[in-house]
């Protein structure tokens, strides 16, 4: 499969733009590549949505700061803690801490903090990562000293212009801060993550495919992607008319997953719960073409609802075991064999250590 490392933009279009048997084949060839190069376990990450408090404005996030209209909470430390050991009892090799982003010091200090109790809880068994935005090289440091082992900053879109067009025009919401925040990341020693959102309002075709270059090139360990849903209280909400049908945006997410895969073989890729959403089996199809990471969420049920960044985000109110166990069955189904108990660092990442 050396072919898809040097695969151009135009070939890139050609197979987004695939479908009937064409587009079947190309899906097994993805499954295919998968298979060869990192085999077919699953790994878990436990995701806790740690508080739904962010200083930022995004125009597409159902929990940015103006919108009035959520309880903003933040989890306390021993449900922190709590959640730990369970993604400890249950044999999940890591855990995800997720949530606004904020860089006040009590934050990073309380970040810190909870880094070192979830290691002392778990005895330092877990493999943690952050997705807390972006931070200052010296917060990224510390988390890094206190624990955490990857993090992820999905750059969202790598047009420029697109990127300027769904978020504020401030310093707060700089596109060349996001590049820089993730620049200092590789250098300070983390398992380095990004992703995109797909079928955004005004992105083409071609802004996807170059997302796809785009990613290659910085050359991430791992990769979290998937569907734009909209939210009613978000200002590209106004968009809505424009964008392409939910099975269209499943489609393009799916194809990009497949892709990725084959020009990425030996990273991790995350079969995210957006493409749940606009699926029921939308994790499954994803483990099918590529994916090989999927994130049960572990926040206690009483927060879920705060923490709906886009609409019908699934398992809001389901309890934690019903859908472990529903997880489980899919994952089988898709011939795929869940790991426990492993780490489940991507291979690129060990490839590049040595
Ligand atoms: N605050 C951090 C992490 C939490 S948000 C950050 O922004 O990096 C996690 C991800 O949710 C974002 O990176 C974005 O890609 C995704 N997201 C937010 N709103 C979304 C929407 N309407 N549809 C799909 N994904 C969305
Ligand atoms: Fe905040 Fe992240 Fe949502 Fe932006 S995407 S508003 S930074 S939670």
């Amino acid at each position: 499969m050396k072919e898809f490392s040097n695969i151009s933009r135009a070939e890139i279009l050609e197979m987004l733009s695939l479908n009937g048997k064409e587009l079947q084949d190309f899906y097994e060839r993805a499954g295919q590549v998968k298979l060869k190069s990192v085999g077919n376990k699953v790994y878990y990450r436990g995701l806790l949505e740690y508080s739904n408090r962010c200083a930022k404005n995004c125009f597409y996030c159902g929990v940015r700061k103006d919108n009035q209209n959520i309880d903003r909470y933040t989890l306390e430390d021993n449900e922190v803690v709590e959640a730990a050991k369970l993604a400890h009892k249950k044999q999940f090799g890591s855990l995800v801490l997720q949530s606004g982003e904020r860089s006040d010091s009590w934050f990073v200090n309380k970040v810190s903090h909870l880094l070192r109790e979830i290691h002392k809880a778990t005895n330092n068994d877990l493999h943690i990562t952050l997705s807390m935005g972006e931070q200052t090289e010296k917060t990224f440091d510390l988390w890094r000293e206190c624990g955490a082992h990857r993090y992820l900053v999905r750059i969202e879109t790598s047009d420029k212009n697109l990127y300027q067009k769904i978020h504020p025009n401030d310093q707060l919401h700089s596109y060349d801060r996001r590049i820089e925040a993730l620049e200092i990341l590789r250098k300070t020693g983390y398992q380095v993550g990004t992703g995109v959102m797909i079928g955004l309002p005004f992105q083409s075709r071609e802004d996807v495919a170059d997302d796809l270059l785009f990613i290659k090139s910085l050359d991430v360990d791992m990769v979290g992607m998937g569907p734009y849903i909209e939210h009613e209280t978000t200002p590209l909400f106004k968009y809505q008319d424009q964008l392409r049908p939910k099975s269209e945006r499943f489609e393009l997410s799916m194809k990009m997953v497949a892709l990725l895969r084959m020009m990425m073989p030996t990273i991790n890729i995350a079969a995210t719960t957006a493409m749940q959403t606009l699926h029921p089996e939308g994790r499954e199809f994803a483990l099918r073409v590529g994916a090989n990471v999927i994130m049960p969420n572990l926040t206690p049920l009483k927060y879920r609802e705060g923490y709906l960044l886009y609409e019908n985000k699934p398992n809001v109110h389901e309890e934690t075991d019903v859908s472990l166990e529903k997880l489980k069955q899919s994952i089988e189904k898709a011939g795929c064999q869940l790991a426990l108990g492993e780490w489940g660092d991507s291979k690129h990442f060990r490839d590049r250590q040595y």
